[in-house]
């Protein structure tokens, strides 16, 4: 998923008073993945879309006991929900393969296993901006529901 599909799934995900704490943890793991893909090489999703590095993110939110660390750590689970559910559809209809590890860096290499068909499950094209298209239009309809609720 692109940065208008991350930014609508944790705008709906939030609440209000932290929606932009949330967004800004929805966008770190492409902010800090794509700059070392492009400068190291390799896959673009390692440290940023991490489950090992959200679960110490969701460990210093429950010490520090802030809000705002919360709202940072449920932006990030935003993200690589939508990028392991986005893998799984795309997979299944454009490579037949189902899965990869890139949440389980650095313990496993993020392309290094993946579950691969025979066929691809499913012949009709995926088209991941329909996707992301209905999840911004979600998310723009709570945001004007949430306003028209507030001058009511
Ligand atoms: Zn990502």
């Amino acid at each position: 998923m692109y940065a208008p599909g991350h930014v609508a799934a944790a705008l709906m995900a939030s609440a209000p008073a932290l929606r932009w704490w949330a967004v800004a943890g929805a966008l770190a793991p492409d902010v800090v993945d794509k700059p070392v893909a492009w400068a190291l090489g390799g896959f673009s999703r390692s440290i940023g879309h991490s489950a090992l590095v959200w679960l110490c993110l969701v460990g210093g939110a429950a010490v520090s006991r802030s809000e705002r660390a919360r709202a940072v750590a449920l932006g990030v689970a935003t993200h690589l929900i939508a990028d392991l559910v986005d893998d799984v559809f795309y997979g299944l209809f454009a490579t037949s393969q189902v899965a990869s590890l890139w949440m389980l860096w650095p313990v496993a290499r993020p392309d290094a296993w993946a579950v691969t068909l025979a066929a691809p499950v499913l012949s009709a094209p995926y088209a991941p901006w329909v996707v992301e298209g209905v999840v911004v239009a979600l998310a723009v309809a709570g945001l004007v529901g949430s306003r028209d609720g507030r001058r009511a």
